[in-house]
């Protein structure tokens, strides 16, 4: 079954190993959804590029690692109806997927990778979206901000690709794998912000190549520093001192962009709602250089399993006020937020 030649999606299956304390076992989900086809069109344009962007990133990553033959499905587009088990957060829900995790059925590239397409478009979530994304932009940078859900969905197109690019699944390092090199929550942050980066890498490298046209990847990279905002205000760590590493990755790349210069924290300029004080400013002629930094960086990490060096990464910017995390965080929370809603359009 795929987009072409069903209507429906069923998983019933294990989920991610995110929500357990050792990153290991895997929770076990059911979602159930309607293909949304406007997938079809994104695969179109991107499959055929494929092992183009593995092979950018292995010359970017460099040694040990080298380019592999890539074989994965690009995300199919699906509009959740119901999300049970391990994936029915109270808040939020999981936006996109590449499963299984690891083992064979993903080795033999036999696994399915999903962007949700229906999540936070309902009125209500995409107004508060735009408020929480006016108390910390600048006036300058919310001018690129767009109230559709095309630019967010292609970052995490790009977010869910990344994930079998690279050293991924079942790359080894001296016989190990990420998780025994790492340790399981350091390799599953690791492994997301390896994601994420390539998201804000290939959004770039598409529009460089005429794929996507460069308003398309302003918009998309806005929308990806307005979802780090959101992470950051839910906390580095659990409760119980585990990582939380989206959060995690989030801090990582808002601060490694800061002492890039590509993104600004101006303490006294004012927001674009005009009350807050206190401001990001995006600069997007300085983000090419920056993310590709970051990507040649987060990937060589990976590739070496330098242990040390992703420790380096947390402390620095999880683990400090090089972000300014408070101050996200409270505007971020201003805002109620319901426990979910889950819009189709009949
Ligand atoms: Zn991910």
């Amino acid at each position: 079954m795929n987009a072409q030649n069903s209507k429906w999606y069923l998983r019933v299956a294990p989920d991610e190993t995110y929500w357990e304390p050792c990153a290991h076992k895997a929770g076990f989900h059911v979602t159930f959804a309607r293909i949304n086809k406007d997938s079809l069109k994104w695969q179109e344009k991107l499959t055929p590029l494929q092992q183009k962007m593995e092979k950018r990133l292995a010359e970017l990553i460099g040694k040990p690692y080298t380019e592999r033959k890539v074989t994965f499905h690009l995300p199919d587009f699906i509009d959740i109806v119901v999300n049970s088990g391990d994936d029915r957060d109270p808040m939020g829900a999981t936006i996109g997927q590449s499963l299984p995790n690891w083992g064979k059925v993903t080795a033999e590239g036999r696994g399915r990778t999903v962007a949700m397409s229906n999540l936070y478009t309902d009125p209500d979530s995409m107004e508060i979206r735009r408020k929480q994304a006016e108390s910390l932009l600048s006036k300058e940078t919310m001018a690129v901000y767009a109230d559709s859900a095309v630019p967010g969905l292609l970052g995490t197109i790009l977010h869910e690709a990344t994930h079998n690019l690279g050293p991924a699944h079942e790359y080894k390092v001296k016989g190990k794998t990420d998780g025994e090199a790492f340790g399981g929550q350091l390799a599953s942050m690791m492994e997301e912000l390896k994601a994420q980066s390539g998201a804000l890498f290939f959004i770039h490298e598409l529009s460089a190549q005429g794929v996507i046209d460069k308003d398309m990847a302003n918009k998309a990279w806005i929308d990806c520093v307005v979802w780090s905002f959101g992470h950051v205000s839910r906390g580095m760590y659990t409760d119980k001192g585990g990582r939380k590493p989206y959060s995690q990755l989030a801090a990582i790349q808002l601060g490694f962009l800061m002492d890039e210069g590509a993104i600004t924290f101006d303490k006294a300029a004012k927001a674009a709602n005009g009350s807050d004080e206190g401001a990001f400013t995006v600069h997007l002629d300085k983000l090419p250089a920056a993310v590709e930094k970051l990507m040649k960086k987060v990937g060589s990490i990976k590739a070496s399993a330098d242990r040390g060096a992703a420790e380096e990464l947390s402390k620095k910017y999880v683990d400090s006020e090089v972000v300014p995390q408070k101050l996200i965080t409270e505007r971020a929370l201003r805002f109620p937020k319901a426990s979910f809603v889950y819009a189709l359009d009949l």
